[in-house]
């Protein structure tokens, strides 16, 4: 007797606690190993589980940007403090409020000496103990969505910024120099691009989703147009050689590229806009363009839509369109 595949992975789904040993299991677990992976000049990223971490420790200092959970943080706070034979923590900087990218940051709170955000992020982050999660996370086929707490965590006290900044701020960490900038509405409207001058490194948080429909937070100020602008002009001040640090990537890609992926990235939040509009143009109902799931055409790659909801790309470039903010 065999069980369809079908079958066998609704059976292993509902009994997957009880076989340690299981194949599925061990391949969920290696999926959420913690993973320093050195990038450039002391300077590197962590992955877990969220938005991905960038990290600096350097003989001098340690810097953070981006938190993901209470649990991925304890083992990033504590692979940070193995490399840097426990010297705390200079500076914690966040890329924007949402909870894959800050919820661990109060494992930092009397580690880090200065925890840092954009103005709009500290006050998104200030209005709930964990930021909202969307309803209706975006569904996309072959690739997890973003990633909700686990609702079995312990909760962590929230930890907030204590210096925000409105369009940059920049700090020394031993030989390494870090500007955050602001660019304006983005994926929230509080995003801060991290650049890593000497080691020419650069954090873009949620601006950059590697080769997957990204999240667009309308309700937290986002903007496609500006978001697609934004692209060009971090691009326009960094080098040919900078590499960028990806907030998400499609299961498989790396975290890190170059400008020729912010740029691919650019010319996707383009072309959504595009496609709607020619839609709206064409006379084409609410409800008929945003059931229009199939792939973008020239972004096969990117799959099919997730389903519509309020930070999902089709829904927000419809009401960018069709209200012209
Ligand atoms: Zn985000």
């Amino acid at each position: 007797m065999s069980l369809s595949r079908r079958d066998f992975l609704a059976a292993s789904a509902v009994t997957l606690g009880a076989f340690a040993g299981h194949p599925f299991r061990l391949l969920a677990q290696a999926a959420q190993q913690p993973v320093f992976t050195p990038v450039r000049r002391n300077v590197g990223t962590f992955t877990m589980r969220g938005g991905t971490v960038g990290w600096l420790v350097n003989p001098r200092g340690v810097a953070v940007v981006d938190t993901q959970f209470p649990a991925e943080a304890r083992a990033l706070l504590a692979g940070l403090q193995e490399r840097s034979r426990n010297r705390g923590v200079d500076v914690l900087l966040n890329t924007h409020h949402h909870g894959d990218h800050t919820g661990g940051n109060g494992v930092f709170r009397g580690v880090a000496r200065r925890v840092v955000a954009h103005g709009m992020a500290d006050q998104h982050m200030r209005r709930g103990p964990r930021p909202p999660q969307p309803s209706q996370p975006p569904q996309q086929p072959q690739q997890p969505p973003l990633e909700p707490p686990r609702s079995q965590e312990p909760p962590v006290e929230a930890l907030y910024p204590d210096t925000t900044f409105t369009h940059s701020w920049s700090t020394e960490v031993g030989d390494e120099r870090i500007v955050a900038r602001h660019h304006g509405r983005g994926h929230t409207s509080g995003d801060a691009v991290i650049t890593f001058e000497r080691a020419n490194v650069v954090h873009m948080g949620d601006l950059a989703f590697h080769r997957r429909h990204p999240v667009v937070d309308r309700a937290a100020g986002a903007s496609m147009r500006n978001w697609a602008r934004q692209l060009q002009q971090v691009v326009n001040s960094h080098t040919r050689d900078t590499i960028y640090i990806f907030g998400h990537a499609r299961e498989g890609l790396p975290v890190t590229g170059n400008s020729a992926e912010l740029l691919q990235f650019r010319d996707y939040l383009q072309a959504v806009l595009a496609f709607v509009e020619r839609h709206v143009a064409a006379g084409r109902s609410r409800d008929e363009i945003l059931a229009m799931r199939a792939p973008l055409p020239g972004f096969e790659a990117w799959g099919p839509f997730g389903q519509p909801g309020a930070r999902d790309p089709i829904s927000v470039a419809y009401e960018e369109v069709t209200t012209g903010a």
